[in-house]
């Protein structure tokens, strides 16, 4: 074993220069791989977290460079579920084993901050043993509180890089930095679960942009760190440039699960879109939760945020036999559980 990850291994943390040579430097992957199963068996065992992905509108009013539903893409077909067709998907789900369900959609301004209170407080009356997410983007604290007095206990949002030159590059004018920062911080004071996080060789990521990152989400402390490959999409200002690269995303997996042992890291979708193992060699890479679509399948196509994306066309109960197999075959094991983070977060649960 390299002496970089034995450090990481006992130390969970490496110095700037090392976390540079760490991830510059060729690494042997099976030593890798096994230190942080390692790490993530003594945390977590096991156990792999399964959270009920609704994406319910893919209306988004930014036009972030990288993103298949952004605003400018006049190609992308829209659609927004109603709240009687959100809670359909969530008792479908119930009945499946799910006991987290994640809302995710573009920003959307449809969904008003009293549409929102209401979807949210009528999943919290119908499933009280659920724990509800939301991943709707970047919005003011009082909003955020909203939600949360409303029932919501998580909330995901990747800061997408931690490196100010770069997130110009990715990002028009009109977003920031400081903004979304702000938006993690707010969440995290009012109590939420957060999950934060970037894409994987997303166009002019460097390995200081990866080193920011890091030492970001080393002050965040967030509950869930989402990752995954950044994948292209034709119809959008980056068409051409390259995706990113597997082994690579499998690495930084790795690392993250090393660095941060009590974290949740899922194996996502991006990466069973760029490898039909993908999402558990991310399991065994260190990953600890998977977030199958309930979405109905009419819609599935239609949120298009890059090409390739898998699971668009079966259906939750396929989806859901599917994984308990690949799950069962990579050496870990659903549990129907909430699956609450070990990191300690803001609030007394509910
Ligand atoms: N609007 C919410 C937000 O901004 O957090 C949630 C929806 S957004 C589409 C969800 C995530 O998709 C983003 O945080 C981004 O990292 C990821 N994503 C978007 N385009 C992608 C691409 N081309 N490849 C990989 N991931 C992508």
């Amino acid at each position: 074993m390299s002496e970089l990850i034995e450090k990481l291994k006992t130390a969970h943390q490496l110095t700037d220069d090392e976390l540079l040579r760490f991830l510059s430097e060729e690494q042997p992957e099976e030593a890798l791989f096994a230190a942080a199963d390692e790490v993530r068996r003594m945390h977590y065992g096991d156990k792999v977290y399964l959270r009920g992905l609704i994406e319910f509108t893919n209306y988004c009013k930014n036009n972030c460079y990288y993103c298949g539903i952004r605003a400018g893409n006049p190609h992308a077909e829209r659609y927004r579920l109603t709240e009687e067709q959100i809670l359909a998907c969530c008792k479908e789900g119930y009945a499946l084993g799910y006991r987290t369900f994640v809302l995710q959609g573009g920003e959307d301004p449809y969904y008003t901050d009293d549409r929102i209170c209401g979807i949210v407080s009528a999943i919290a009356a119908a499933f009280p043993d659920c724990r509800i997410t939301l991943s709707i983007g970047e919005k003011s604290r009082e909003s955020y509180q909203k939600y949360y007095d409303a029932g919501a206990r998580r909330y995901l949002l990747r800061h997408e890089t931690a490196d100010p030159a770069h997130y110009r590059k990715l990002h028009p004018e009109s977003m920031s930095l400081e903004n979304r920062k702000r938006c993690l911080f707010d969440l995290k004071a009012i109590g939420y679960q957060v999950g934060s996080g970037f894409m994987i060789g997303s166009p002019y990521q460097t390995h200081t942009c990866l080193l920011s990152d890091i030492r970001f989400l080393q002050a965040l402390r967030p509950a869930m760190i989402g990752v995954g490959p950044y994948i292209t999409h034709t119809e959008t200002p980056f068409a051409e440039m390259p995706s990113g690269d597997l082994h690579f995303s499998l690495k930084i997996i790795s690392l993250l699960r090393l660095l941060f042992p009590d974290a949740l890291i899922p194996a996502t979708t991006a990466f069973g879109s760029m490898h039909p193992q993908g999402r558990e060699l991310a399991l065994k890479a260190g990953g600890n939760v998977m977030m199958p679509n309930l979405s109905p399948v009419r819609v599935r196509k239609l949120y298009d945020l890059y090409e390739n994306k898998i699971c668009t066309g079966e259906e939750a109960a396929q989806c859901r036999n599917c994984l308990e197999q690949r799950i069962r075959a990579a050496g870990y094991r659903i549990v129907t559980d909430v699956g609450d983070s070990l990191v300690p977060f803001g609030q007394a649960e509910s």
